[in-house]
């Protein structure tokens, strides 16, 4: 728990935030500022700053957020039309929280190349 950390405080609840799954290990959450008409973060409770600072023992936690991922997916109704998963990282990625989080895109069809 970094106490600065604005999603760190999401986790802990105290920022609040429309959470739409938690378990001990994941988070997953309403983007405030939504891009599509489904926009939810997935983040890990622990604070991982970016995708850069995973390690070898992150292995089994990010498996988890994975599949995690995925049931909100399919719980958003997303699984037969498909979505987008997103995870901006450091500054040419466009990063603005450094607390990993995975963006999960979807009800509408998306452009490629991104911007
Ligand atoms: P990034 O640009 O770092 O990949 O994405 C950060 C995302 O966090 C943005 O889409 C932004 O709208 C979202 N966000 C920032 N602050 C809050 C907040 O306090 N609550 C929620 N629910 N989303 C936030
Ligand atoms: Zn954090």
């Amino acid at each position: 728990m970094e106490k600065d950390c604005i999603f760190c405080r999401i986790v802990s609840g105290e920022i609040p935030s429309e959470k739409v799954y938690e378990d001990g290990t994941v988070t997953a959450f309403k983007d405030i500022n939504p891009v599509a008409p489904v926009h939810i973060l997935v983040i890990p409770n622990r604070h991982i700053p970016s995708l850069a600072h995973v390690q070898e023992s992150d292995r089994e936690l990010l498996g988890h957020l994975l599949v995690a991922l995925t049931k909100v997916a399919t719980s958003q109704g997303l699984d037969q039309r498909g979505y987008r998963v997103v995870v901006n990282t450091g500054q040419d990625g466009g990063q603005a929280v450094g607390h990993i989080h995975f963006h999960l895109l979807g009800g509408r069809s998306m452009a490629w190349p991104p911007g």
